[in-house]
């Protein structure tokens, strides 16, 4: 490991970024983080706005202005807008729900390394995201236990190294590539050193709600591994997918990184059958797969968001009836103690 004590937003010295800050860091220096600025933009009713201040306080507002002119303005039912609005149901306590509903912190191997399955290890690389979704599952999680400074990712590196069953890293957070070019480009030397490691899986939103980020560099750099680099990105709805968006993820199939999404069922927002279409067809123009449709965990704040497991069922029935097999993603839900996500 790198035992440099830098932090991550002093230097941003990617290839494609020596002199000045790179223009997805601009971006995300210019999210929008406040409840009142969220409600403006989107000139929502005062109602909103009063809930969203409230709530706000339970887990911060989080946007990327590119993200936010995806979405409707005056309309607070909106898909998009529903993902990132702070409401008032946050404030309800919902029969089940728990901080840790997952089972993250019985799966803790090292500090900022869970394993739950055979042969793969994840590593929770920053808490740090793009975006705050209200339904996040990790919007308990206790970051900052995790590490912070190089030094301290030593004994999670030292237990790859000594696990020659770990054949895949996956790359959790948070966001992974909230990480400069420079530190992503560091973390990948550190795993190609390690020869029992295959395979790269990247977890990111970044990007859906930034695209910005996909950076020639970073795409180059991982193209040149040794190891096969899979991403596994996060789009809930087609309207996500605007354009911009739309070329990153095809410049991610063209440079060999298989690509695959994972979607959450959110109550208004996807829980129709013909919204679940056209995001799968979406995404397989563009040679991303659909992998995983998420039954929501049951964490604290998110129960107006849970569709029941019932109607889940029938959507996914449904998609069957209108897709080709490859486009219909795998209904599962995540049981803690299970040796892999449990098919619905
Ligand atoms: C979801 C998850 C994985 C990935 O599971 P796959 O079925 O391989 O996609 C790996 N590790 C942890 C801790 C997870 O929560
Ligand atoms: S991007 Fe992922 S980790 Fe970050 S808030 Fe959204 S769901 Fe949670």
């Amino acid at each position: 490991m790198p035992s440099t004590d830098r932090t991550d937003d002093d230097s941003s010295t990617g290839p494609l970024a020596t002199h000045s800050r790179p223009h997805w860091q601009k971006e995300l220096a210019d999210a929008v983080r406040d409840a009142d600025t969220l409600c403006d933009l989107l000139q929502l009713p005062d109602d909103f706005r009063l809930a969203a201040r409230e709530s706000a306080k339970l887990f911060p507002v989080m946007v990327p202005r590119g993200y936010l002119q995806r979405m409707r303005r005056g309309d607070p039912s909106d898909p998009l807008l529903r993902q990132v609005l702070p409401v008032v149901e946050e404030q309800h306590a919902v029969a089940g729900a728990v901080h840790d509903a997952v089972g993250d912190l019985t799966a803790r191997r090292a500090p900022g390394l869970l394993q739950k399955y055979a042969g793969r290890a994840l590593l929770i690389m920053t808490g740090a995201c793009a975006v705050h979704c209200r339904y996040c599952f990790r919007r308990h999680y206790p970051y900052s236990e995790e590490p912070k400074r190089w030094a301290d990712w030593a004994p999670a590196f030292r237990l790859l190294q000594e696990d020659t069953s770990i054949r895949e890293v996956i790359l959790s957070g948070g966001d992974p590539l909230m990480l400069t070019d420079q530190r992503f480009s560091e973390l990948c030397d550190c795993i190609e050193e390690i020869p029992h490691i295959d395979r790269l899986r990247v977890h990111t939103r970044l990007p859906i709600v930034l695209p910005s980020r996909l950076t020639l560099a970073m795409v180059c750099d991982l193209a040149d591994r040794r190891f096969k680099t899979l991403f596994v990105v996060h789009a809930n709805h087609p309207a996500e997918i605007d354009d911009e968006c739309a070329r990153g993820l095809a410049e991610l199939v063209r440079s060999h990184i298989t690509t695959l999404n994972q979607a959450v069922l959110l109550r208004g927002v996807n829980d129709d059958a013909s919204v679940l279409v056209s995001l799968s067809e979406r995404l397989v123009n563009l040679g991303v797969l659909p992998y995983y449709l998420h039954q929501l965990d049951r964490v604290a704040g998110v129960g107006h968001f849970e569709v029941p497991i019932e109607e889940g069922r029938r959507l996914i029935a449904e998609m069957r009836r209108q897709l080709p097999g490859y486009a219909v993603p795998e209904y599962v839900q995540e049981i803690p103690g299970e040796p892999s996500k449990s098919p619905i």
